[in-house]
């Protein structure tokens, strides 16, 4: 009889099928889903009634669509949607940003009134209320007019906040920017409304939504208010430490199509929900890969470490996973 010492490797289960992947039961005990419709978010682009973009990319909605789309993101079971909207009456202090009534407070409204299970979060930025494009304001001499950005994205933020968001999102990494916004959240009585700050890496990928939304900036560019793409891993660490000292709950990585290395860097730094923003620019390459494809990409990025996946994909992929449980 052979020495234990000296038996062989154990044999593969019949067939060369491992026993943790043999019976659908034992499948089942070892295994969760890949991805739920749960864990996606909608971008929403809201446009003013009557504005050409409509339907230019998936969630580009007049205001006045937002609550039929919204409850058929809802009924797909997409966990969340994240606002931006095509500022109007812009000016160089984007007073607009904060006027009563304008169109982020309509939709916000609106989302609440049609689908309130799902997660609302707002982009707070300058960049589509200022007369320049900047996300940023500026003082006569052109320089950064810090306290009055600060003013101005607090006073968004809590503008959104009594609109009913759950979650604000200063998109501009302008350090001290989330400190100001969840100072002003808790000195206007909404401690329980979420930071969730970019970690926005320089990248072509923002085209299609800079071009439909006009948020390139007149003149210049905006990348001393982003991530190198060269060091973009050692800085997001950098800055997601950053941003949590300043208060952020949540941190937001876009692109990933070309970022997923940071993605994983992230996480293993991070222990704070992270969303991986699939941007405009991926949605083409999506879509080349159809409904399944696109599904075992977002999947991925799961995997890699996202807490949620905030896509352009998201209706497509829920349909997908409806159609295909398991
Ligand atoms: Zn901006």
């Amino acid at each position: 009889m052979t020495a234990l010492t000296e038996r062989p490797l154990p044999a593969a289960g019949p067939d060369g099928v491992n026993p943790s992947r043999a019976r659908p039961a034992v499948r089942a005990l070892y295994t969760r889903p890949a991805l739920t419709a749960g864990d996606l978010g909608a971008p929403l682009l809201v446009l003013p009634d009557g504005h050409s973009g409509a339907g230019s990319l998936p969630g580009a909605v007049h205001l006045s669509d937002v609550r039929r789309t919204v409850n058929r993101w809802s009924g797909l079971g997409i966990g969340g949607v994240k606002v931006f909207v095509l500022g109007h009456d812009r000016d160089i202090a984007a007073t607009a940003a904060v006027s009563a009534d304008n169109l982020m407070v309509q939709a916000v409204s609106a989302i609440g009134a049609a689908a309130p299970d799902l997660a609302v979060t707002t982009e707070v930025c300058g960049c589509s209320w200022t007369s320049s494009g900047e996300c940023v304001l500026r003082t006569r001499a052109e320089d950064i007019d810090l306290d009055a950005t600060y003013r101005l994205m607090g006073e968004m933020a809590v503008q959104h906040a009594e609109a009913g968001a759950d979650v604000v999102s200063p998109t501009a990494m302008l350090d001290g920017s989330v400190r100001a916004v969840r100072a002003a959240l808790d000195d206007g009585g909404f401690r329980d409304v979420g930071v969730n700050p970019n970690l926005a890496i320089h990248t072509t990928l923002y085209g299609p939504f800079k071009a439909l939304m006009a948020t390139d900036p007149a003149t210049g560019h905006r990348r001393g208010l982003q991530l190198e793409p060269g060091r973009a891993q050692r800085d997001a660490v950098v800055q997601a430490r950053r941003w949590i000292v300043e208060g952020a709950d949540s941190l937001t990585l876009q692109p990933v199509m070309t970022a997923v290395d940071v993605l994983v860097r992230l996480r293993a730094d991070q222990e704070a929900p992270l969303v991986a923003y699939s941007t405009s620019g991926e949605w083409p390459a999506l879509r080349q890969l159809g409904s399944e494809g696109m599904t075992e990409y977002l999947a991925m990025l799961r995997r890699a470490g996202a807490d949620h996946v905030l896509t352009f994909a998201a209706e497509q992929v829920a349909t997908y996973l409806e159609r295909n449980p398991g």
